[in-house]
């Protein structure tokens, strides 16, 4: 017998018989690829592939939207809607029109018993744009209650806060082009490669194309970290300690940008007081990095012609998220790194359409960026609707991570979940479950019916998934792209724009608001609200097919522009992919310096570092982190469904360190119980360098893991919760028992 390569036969891709291709945007993370969809003579999806005209990912795709075809009759799928009296009651199937009505009369009852406020409503960053505002409209516009958020709050909030703090507006300024013009990236708490695959392959290839210094700032060492020319393992939550010293630094070798300062900016007086006492020599021992790389990093960061900021949850997770971003920005305006190419502060954004909920869910305040504390939006948006303004809460109520809470004590009884699952998500767990067996009544609203929040639910309602619908999305740097509807919903499974049209009807008698039939409908309306002199948020020169023609495009994009595009290209050119360079929009906020703050400067914010994070001690020596793995998206309510998805991510694992391990004497691929001041779980072991002697780390995706342990105190500014600082304690334990327990937590 002979063996060797001569031998071996190569690997074939059977090829996929596509009749037709069609047009969608990626439905998990916010890189915002343009995929293809294929379909065979009979109109059965076969396959995927990147768009290869697209700007954002250039024909390229990461596994989970490789595979995202596959969703469409995945196992677990909502076929009908389901109601029950009791949660622990089975299930019994029912039609729309009942399922709606008992939805919106069970709403009303609560409120008309305990006040407008004790229903909440909590949605995703997961629907189409046109979804959002659509939903806006109905819980701003009819049901009035004021507990109404997103789950983005777990992901974005912090960043979203800290632009408003520092720009008075939400709305990342820079774009991926920048990797090509910058001269230094600094990467805080980002893991690209895992996070953004196809974000990561833009910026390697502009690294190859031309060097440049890549610092990374975190804990772990991450792939990104393995990447960089400086990796800065950092303590847990001490970022913003790491950027004082480092602008103490820049103030003392002078290295500032004085004329942007001076031009653009407030605060400066305030900002450099402060940062004095951040003397990189007192910093190293509070943010664990070495006095003189501190001072290298800034020196560089400061020297270079351009330099650019990105983060993801490293910096949003945390009690100083917003802090955080705020002290990202005071960095960049020091140095005049905002609104050119090359030089912004660039928060990568977590799920694919989060970016849509910021700017037109209302969650927040009121749609396109308008805030409910303003007269004037509130007049605005009053009136285009149709309806008195009075009828809008007075000021934001509470976000999602203050809504459980308020459950738990009874001050809301009734709760509706759109594409969320805070059974896995939420940190605190235990106290979550408890939560959710106190409410009166639950709606869950999801493409799947075996999601683990839907154990407490009262009625289910099946959502379409992906491309069985039409609409938008708007990715981390603005762009606005499409999902065209390329089959129908599976079962009797409805989209989510229908069900809010149909649930609007059933609160028509609180007030009459025109929704309109379709998405695109909906879309035109948005494009209206968005129109304004000095607005950002500037839609009104988008339409479908000048989006589709040109594979996204990034706002503002006003109808001035756009008539200024058909002109340049002549009124006959149509939108075919030669003109797609035509119509891509703005890639940068703030170019001019003018910032959305009453007299148009950006605010120098001196940021102060308390430490208030649960750290190791005695008791719980370990610091837990947390984070994502390539395959998985949230909670695998998707791709835990997806066969190679879960093939090659199987199961929760805990990376420990070595060292730490031989000291406890425990073993490579062995369990171990972790146990914090929240609860317990137990977690297979992965050994490996990429942690510190005191840290753990374990992939956030699973049900019954993670958030069993987290504690998820709350940033003050964006309430969002610090996943990933706490402190837990490693056990023995025996490993049939592990293994049973195991099974058992996770069989729902
Ligand atoms: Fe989808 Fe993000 Fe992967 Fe692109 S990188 S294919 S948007 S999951």
């Amino acid at each position: 017998m002979i063996f060797g390569r001569s031998k071996r036969k190569p690997i074939s891709i059977p090829a996929k018989d596509v009749a037709q291709w069609k047009y969608t945007t990626c439905n998990y993370c916010s890189t915002g690829c343009a995929i293809e969809i294929g379909l065979n003579e009979s109109g059965k999806i076969v396959t995927s592939r990147g768009h290869a005209g697209a700007d954002v990912n250039r024909g390229k795709l990461c596994i989970k939207g490789l595979l995202e075809h596959e969703l469409f009759d995945s196992p677990g799928r909502g076929k009908f809607p389901l109601m029950r009296d009791k949660a622990h009651l089975p299930f019994q199937p029912a039609s729309w029109e009942v399922a709606l009505d008992k939805t919106a009369e069970k709403i009303k009852e609560i409120q008309a018993k305990y006040g407008r406020d004790s229903f909440a409503i909590v949605s995703t960053g997961q629907l189409l744009t046109e979804e959002f505002y659509t939903l806006g409209k109905l819980v701003r516009g009819q049901i009035g209650t004021n507990n109404y958020d997103g789950n983005t709050t777990l992901c974005m909030a912090s960043a979203v806060s800290g632009y408003k703090r520092s720009f008075g507006s939400d709305g990342p300024p820079g774009c991926y082009g920048d990797f090509e013009h910058t001269h230094c990236l600094m990467a805080f708490g980002s893991n690209l490669p895992e996070q953004h695959p196809v974000i990561y392959w833009r910026l390697k290839e502009a690294l190859e194309k031309r060097k440049f210094p890549l610092i990374v700032v975190d804990p772990r060492v991450t792939m990104l970290a393995q990447f960089a020319d400086i990796h800065l393992p950092i303590t847990p939550g001490t970022d913003t300690v790491l950027i004082n010293a480092m602008m103490h630094v820049i103030f003392k070798d002078g290295l500032q940008d004085d004329d942007y300062i001076a031009r653009h900016t407030n605060g400066i007086d305030e900002l450099r007081a402060l940062v004095a006492d951040y003397d990189p020599k007192t910093a190293q021992h509070i943010c664990g990095i070495d006095e003189d790389r501190i001072r290298t990093v800034a020196r560089i960061y400061a020297r270079a012609p351009t330099a650019m900021s990105i983060w993801t949850m490293g910096i949003n997770q945390s009690t100083h998220g917003s802090d955080g971003v705020v002290n990202i920005n005071n960095l960049n305006l020091i140095t005049g790194n905002i609104g050119i190419p090359g030089g912004t502060s660039l928060s990568i954004t977590g799920q694919c359409n989060a970016m849509g909920t910021r700017e037109w869910s209302s969650c927040s305040g009121l749609p396109g960026y308008r805030l409910l504390e303003k007269q004037a939006d509130r007049e605005h948006v009053a009136d285009f609707w149709g309806i008195d303004e009075a009828f809008f809460p007075p000021a934001r109520g509470l976000a999602q991570t203050d809504i459980f809470p308020a459950i738990e004590t009874g001050q809301i009884k009734g709760l509706w979940l759109v594409a969320t699952n805070p059974m896995t998500s939420m940190p605190n767990q235990p106290r979550i479950r408890k939560a959710m067996e106190n409410l009166e009544f639950l709606v869950v609203q999801d493409v799947y019916e075996d999601v683990e929040t839907n154990k407490y639910s009262h009625v289910f309602l099946p959502a379409a998934v992906w491309a069985e619908k039409e609409g938008c999305h708007t990715n981390t740097e603005r762009r606005v792209n499409l999902t065209r509807n390329v089959l129908e919903p599976y079962a009797d499974s409805k989209a989510d724009f229908w069900i809010f049209n149909e649930l609007s009807k059933r609160f028509a008698d609180r007030n009459t608001i025109h929704f309109p039939a379709t998405p695109e409908g909906a879309f035109e309306e948005m494009k209206v609200l968005s129109r304004g002199a000095g607005r950002t948020l500037d839609i009104s020169g988008m339409s479908y097919d000048r989006i589709h023609a040109a594979r996204g495009i990034q706002w503002p994009y006003s109808e001035e522009q756009a008539r200024r595009d058909e002109e340049k290209i002549g009124p006959a050119a149509g939108f075919d992919m030669h003109t797609r360079q035509d119509f891509l929009g703005n890639p940068r906020l703030y170019t001019d310096g003018t910032f959305q703050t009453p007299d148009g400067r950006a605010k120098l914010i001196p940021v102060r570092f308390v430490n208030n994070n649960e750290c190791p001690d005695a008791e719980y020596p370990f610091w837990l982190n947390s984070g994502r793995v390539v395959e998985h998206f949230h909670t695998r309510t998707r791709t835990g469904k997806i066969g190679n998805c879960n093939k090659f991510s199987p199961t929760p694992y805990m990376e420990m360190n070595p060292d730490a391990a031989d000291e406890l004497g425990i073993e490579h691929a062995s369990y171990v119980r972790l146990v914090s001041r929240r609860g317990d779980a137990v977690v297979m072991v992965q050994l490996t360098q990429r942690v510190a002697r005191d840290m753990l780390f374990i992939p956030f995706h699973f049900h019954d893991c993670v958030n069993r342990l987290t504690l998820g105190l709350l940033d003050p500014y964006s309430r969002q919760p610090a996943f990933k600082q706490n402190a837990v304690r490693v056990e023995q334990i025996d490993q049939r028992e592990a293994a049973r327990l195991n099974m058992e937590r996770r069989a729902f």
